[in-house]
């Protein structure tokens, strides 16, 4: 895409009313605006990367599950009937003009858990899966930290639902926890495994964390088998589950992903049950499992970035290359059109109105991993520049060679 048709404005400091890496990268980068605290626009080179984001997670769940879209209007009689409408602190609630009351939904067991109830009858029916990405609504206290706490932010939630606790375990264990290792790694991302209090209802839930700086949640990691536990279950002296040994390493780290057991808490407020092979009436057993796509987006820009601004993995990058031109002539045009719009971000910008040295500045700021850089000098050469992002050293070559690079993978 051409930086002209594509919405890119760079600013030339980061927004002064953000603390976190990642909000001041982003909106000094062109990919998010603030609308209000904890609330923020995607443009154009935002909503790239959250997408490639989101379509990683998307490929790897359509494996383990069917994708739906659930509303994000919800009745308030649902939230009444699990008893969440009062207790849950987050809820956002709106009351229409005509008398009518609903949530905007924080997460979708209110919404679920009824809607199954049509797709479930018989042992024959389970087990079942299913998700979304969604933008979700949660009234935090604090929303800070950019996008790694928002108000209004994306998150994919699945939920699966089995005849038994030996068939939610074996998911659970067997096709999430593997699905989830799988998204992070492509993501570029090491998430420890963490166990966390499993709130009401089993002994625990795991938390997928990201060890970054500014992290919210403190966790320790168990220093010989890698396992890690919350904080805020640990107490003094006591042992990985896995090795059993006590040698922990504290860090800070932001929670990507969550997975629960529900087991029936939610079958039992909507009657959602199923019939065994005998006839006989069973609840439904239950887990749900999400993954903060936006907040995984700010995780990204957290990790990987330098002095100079983003350095994008290549699986997240919101184009392959990033085309300068400094020559005003046919050149660079062919080379952008060769390659392809989807493929390359070109900085056409007029070399009158922006400096050489503002170009290069925007790009290392973008992030893109390959800066293709087309000037009088290297076209009398007969070659064109290329650099990585974050590396120092520049190399020439022929256009064939670029175009077979950037063909290639
Ligand atoms: P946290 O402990 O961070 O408050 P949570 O445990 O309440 O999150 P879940 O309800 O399990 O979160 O939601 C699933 C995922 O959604 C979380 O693992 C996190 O990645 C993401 N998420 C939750 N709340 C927010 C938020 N306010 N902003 C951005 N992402 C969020
Ligand atoms: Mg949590």
């Amino acid at each position: 895409m051409k930086f002209s048709e594509f919405f890119v404005k760079t600013l030339r400091e980061p927004p002064k009313d953000e603390e976190s890496v990642n909000a001041r990268l982003l909106e000094q980068a062109g990919f998010v605006r603030k609308a209000a605290a904890g609330v923020y626009s995607f443009l154009p080179l935002g909503w790239r990367v959250l997408s490639k984001i989101e379509n990683i997670v998307r490929e790897e769940m359509d494996k383990i599950g069917a994708e739906l879209l659930m509303p994000a209007l919800h009745p308030k009689e649902n939230w009444i009937k699990t008893e969440r409408w009062n207790a849950l602190d987050v809820l956002f609630k709106v009351k229409s003009q005509h008398g009518h009351e609903y949530a905007l939904g924080p997460t979708h067991e209110e919404i679920v858990v009824p809607l199954m109830r049509s797709a479930i009858n018989s042992y024959r029916d389970l087990p079942l899966a299913v998700y979304q990405i969604q933008t979700k609504f949660r009234d935090e206290p604090r929303a800070k930290g950019g996008l790694l706490r928002g108000r209004e932010f994306r998150m994919k939630d699945l939920y699966s639902f089995h005849q038994n606790e030996n068939d939610l375990e074996n998911y659970y264990t067997n096709c999430a926890i593997p699905a989830y290792k799988k998204i992070f790694k492509r993501l570029g991302l090491n998430a420890i495994v963490t166990e966390a209090s499993g709130g009401t209802f089993s002994k625990f839930s795991h938390e997928f964390q990201v060890e970054i700086e500014n992290g919210e949640d403190t966790v320790y990691v168990c220093a010989k088998c890698g396992l890690a536990k919350n904080k805020e279950i640990l107490e003094e002296g006591v042992g990985c589950t896995v090795c059993g040994k006590t040698t922990w390493r504290e860090t800070t780290a932001s929670e990507v992903g969550n997975i629960f057991k529900l087991k029936t808490k939610f079958s039992d407020s909507f009657q959602l049950t199923y019939r065994d092979n005998e006839g006989k009436e069973l609840p439904v057993v239950m887990g749900c499992y999400g993954i903060g796509t936006s907040r995984l987006m700010g995780v990204l820009v957290e990790k990987f970035h330098d002095d100079k601004g983003i350095t994008w993995q290549e699986a997240v990058a919101p184009f392959k290359a990033h085309l300068i031109s400094l020559y005003e002539s046919r050149e660079a045009d062919e080379i952008y059109e060769e390659i392809g719009k989807d493929l390359v971000l070109y900085d056409n910008r007029s070399l009158v109105k922006t400096t050489a040295g503002e170009k290069f500045m925007d790009a290392d700021l973008i992030g893109i991993p390959l800066r293709i850089v087309v000037s009088a000098d290297t076209i009398s050469k007969g070659k064109i520049e290329i650099k990585r992002r974050g590396e120092d050293e520049a190399e020439l070559i022929s256009k064939e060679e670029l175009f077979k690079m950037l063909k290639s993978k």
